[in-house]
């Protein structure tokens, strides 16, 4: 499996224990070193409810959404299990515009997982 940022072979390390696990990351250790994955919980309220906002990384660069991929597995588990009422939508950051638009549609409670933080306009809404 390739990385997806640097396009190189994505290799794993094998042993008697994990010699038959499918190869499920889409980046290679020194990408990930780089970008490592920071988890971030930001409350934010709309009318009608209430948006948690959780963000996967702090990087200022644009980086691919496949290679984090296999790191979203947490969220949906944490979805699944105590936000089951709530709505799942996925983006790659939360903008001004999507923040007006999910506020003035009141779909209730919301559970937004971004790739990025908001690397627009100073990170702030
Ligand atoms: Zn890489």
């Amino acid at each position: 499996m390739q990385c997806e940022i640097c396009r190189k072979k994505v290799k794993t390390k094998k042993n008697i224990i994990n010699l038959f696990h499918p190869e499920i990351h889409h980046i290679c250790e020194n990408c990930y070193l780089e970008n490592p994955l920071i988890p971030r919980l930001e409350i934010l309220p709309i009318q009608e409810g209430i948006i948690y906002h959780h963000s996967m990384l702090v990087s200022r660069n644009k980086l691919s959404g496949l290679a984090y991929m296999s790191m979203m597995k947490p969220y949906y588990i944490d979805f699944m299990k105590s936000h089951t009422n709530n709505l799942f939508i996925y983006q790659d950051q939360l903008d001004e515009k999507l923040y007006h638009q999910m506020d003035s549609l009141k779909l209730g409670d919301i559970y937004l997982l971004t790739l990025y933080e908001n690397i627009e306009k100073g990170e702030k809404l």
